[in-house]
């Protein structure tokens, strides 16, 4: 199916998809994005080389006011690798949309200079859970203007015992807020996490 027959996604996003090469949607494209774009929360079972990312990226992308100087969407990741790998992603999806500007937060990189990028606050924030914490907890960021959340291959966080830093994160994000869930897996924990942040979630398995 072309992109064209979301009739949400502005012409930039558009022609840009087309120049990237992306002519069709991949199957979970197709299956989430609709419900992506009327701003649904959905729960997607998907693998890494899904597409998964140009799902939930063109989703927030499409809901950012670049003209609002504040952070309004946040994207978890397990791995500063898969971090850098979404902002890298992002950008390419971005670059028609003048001004926006995306931040990786993880850890392994000194704490004053990330303190110092977010002196103007980023639209897009691609953070590791334990790093975003530290920051929400000295108060360097705020996700109180927060439209959309994504979690990232959220059954490899829990592996790496980032539960509760995902709570404690939940906490510090507005109530009304789109949430977006992805894991290749879904034992039992993942299932909590839907029940516990998401608001009647669009199921989407490939
Ligand atoms: P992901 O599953 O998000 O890691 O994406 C896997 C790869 O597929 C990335 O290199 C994307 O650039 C690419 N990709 C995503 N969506 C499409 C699409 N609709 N058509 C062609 N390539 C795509």
């Amino acid at each position: 199916t072309a992109f064209s027959t979301l009739n949400a996604l502005p012409a930039e996003l558009l022609a840009n998809l087309d120049e990237l090469g992306y002519h069709s949607m991949t199957p979970v494209q197709a299956a989430a994005l609709p419900a992506i774009l009327e701003g649904k929360d959905v729960r997607v079972q998907a693998q890494t080389g899904s597409g998964k990312t140009a799902a939930f990226g063109l989703g927030l992308l499409q809901r950012i006011d670049a003209s609002q100087f504040v952070t309004q969407s946040l994207v978890l990741c397990p791995t500063r690798e898969l971090a850098d790998q979404v902002a890298k992603e992002l950008r390419r999806l971005a670059r028609y949309l003048p001004n926006i500007k995306i931040l990786t937060l993880c850890g392994g990189v000194p704490f004053g200079a990330q303190r110092d990028s977010l002196q103007h606050a980023p639209h897009i924030i691609v953070a590791t859970p334990g790093r975003l914490l530290d920051h929400l907890e000295k108060a360097t960021v705020t996700l109180d203007a927060l439209k959309t959340l994504v979690l990232d291959e959220a059954d490899r966080m829990l592996d790496m015992g980032f539960s509760d830093a995902i709570d404690a994160i939940l906490r510090h994000a507005p109530e009304r807020r789109q949430t977006l869930l992805f894991s290749a897996t879904w034992p039992a924990a993942i299932a909590a996490i839907s029940t516990r942040f998401q608001r009647d979630p669009q199921t989407i398995e490939i």
